[in-house]
């Protein structure tokens, strides 16, 4: 049998490139910037498997492109980039990384809500711009100087929008913290009350979104939505930006309707700095770096190779999105 073809659109750590081309030969793609679905059906049609990333968009033309295609491994939990469906009907299994990058992610969802309730990243900003914000004003009564107070998240409620693997790190995350937790979720999660979205949103001081972006899921909370939060409630989301719309999020933030928001994940990415989210100071938005931790992004190339290479052996994928491809 001659040696599989492979694709790699972002670089791997030596240890995990070097497993890969043991048994296939492998074309990267050279560039920084991301691959257009023209660039890749240039280069798909010799190869047998796909090491992607969540914005390389692997749509039905470059499916229909790849003709040798057995496998595609996503460096990533969510699969948004990919067209399932194109792939499922050429039987071709797609294998994701969940689990590695959980807490990396929860992490960073609680590192988000303290810095939109405790105003980190606008009092951090002024005090390097030498507006040094003091602790006590001594002529005002509670001592601010401050234009506006922090939010103490102990005995504050925390609605979480989808409890899966990271929802479910958060929950426990908060906990610890001394928030009440409460779920809008399909499934049952023991010690977490569930809850109708509505309730949540009208309910809760924190609203944390861990969805994945499905067209259930897409613009989930809109102007309706947003119009049902708390005035002084905070928004998260580490999940995907098309999860909110995003018009109706800055109109909420203009207008007074939401007191903050913390977004690690925007449409598009990267977000024009021009933006208007980018404004607010009481809006902190990051780069999309939930993952962007050492370990996890290790733990999510060793996953994402050991799925490719069990797609080009074929053998069953450690996770698979689409299991549906096995039925005989
Ligand atoms: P997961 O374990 O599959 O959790 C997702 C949860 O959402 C599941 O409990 C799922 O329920 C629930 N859900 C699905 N559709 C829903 C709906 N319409 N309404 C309410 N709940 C719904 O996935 P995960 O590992 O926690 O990851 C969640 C998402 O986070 C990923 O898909 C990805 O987009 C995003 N993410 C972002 C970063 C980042 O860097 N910011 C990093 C990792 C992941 P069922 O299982 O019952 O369907």
């Amino acid at each position: 049998m001659s040696v599989p073809q492979v694709l790699l659109t972002a670089a791997l750590p030596a240890e995990q490139r070097t497993r890969l081309a043991a048994v296939a030969s492998v074309t990267a793609w050279q560039e920084v910037h991301d691959p257009s679905p023209a660039d890749l059906i240039e280069i798909v049609p010799e190869m047998d498997g796909l090491l992607t990333v969540l914005s390389d968009p692997v749509d039905a033309s470059v499916i229909a492109a790849a003709r040798r295609l057995r496998v595609v491994a996503n460096r990533a939990v969510g699969y948004d980039n990919v067209d399932v469906g194109a792939l499922t009907a050429r039987r071709v299994p797609l294998g994701n990384t969940p689990g590695v990058l959980t807490e990396a992610t929860a992490d960073l969802t609680m590192a988000l809500i303290l810095a939109v309730a405790r105003r980190i990243v606008a009092t951090a900003t002024a005090a390097r711009a030498g507006e040094w914000q003091s602790t006590w004003d001594r002529t005002s009564p509670y001592g601010f100087a401050l234009t506006e107070p922090g939010i103490e998240l102990h005995g504050q409620t925390l609605g979480i929008v989808g409890l899966g693997r990271i929802g479910t790190a958060v929950a426990a995350r908060a906990t610890g913290f001394g928030m009440r937790v409460v779920a809008f979720s399909p499934r049952e999660v023991s010690g977490v009350e569930r809850v109708t979205l509505d309730d949540l949103l009208r309910s809760c001081d924190v609203v944390s979104l861990n969805v994945p972006l499905s067209e259930t899921t897409r613009h989930l909370i809109g102007a309706r939505e947003l119009a049902l939060m708390r005035r002084d409630a905070i928004l998260v989301n580490t999940a995907r930006g098309d999860v909110v719309d995003q018009d109706a999020l800055v109109d909420a933030l203009r207008s007074g309707q939401l007191a903050g928001a913390g977004l690690d994940v925007t449409t598009p990415e990267p977000l024009p700095a021009e933006h208007p989210l980018l404004g607010f100071p009481q809006c902190v938005v990051l780069p999309h770096i939930g993952s962007v931790t050492f370990r996890a992004r290790q733990r999510m190339a060793e996953l994402a190779v050991d799925t490719l290479l069990a797609g080009l052996a074929g053998q069953p994928l450690p996770h698979c999105v689409n299991p549906e491809v096995y039925q005989t």
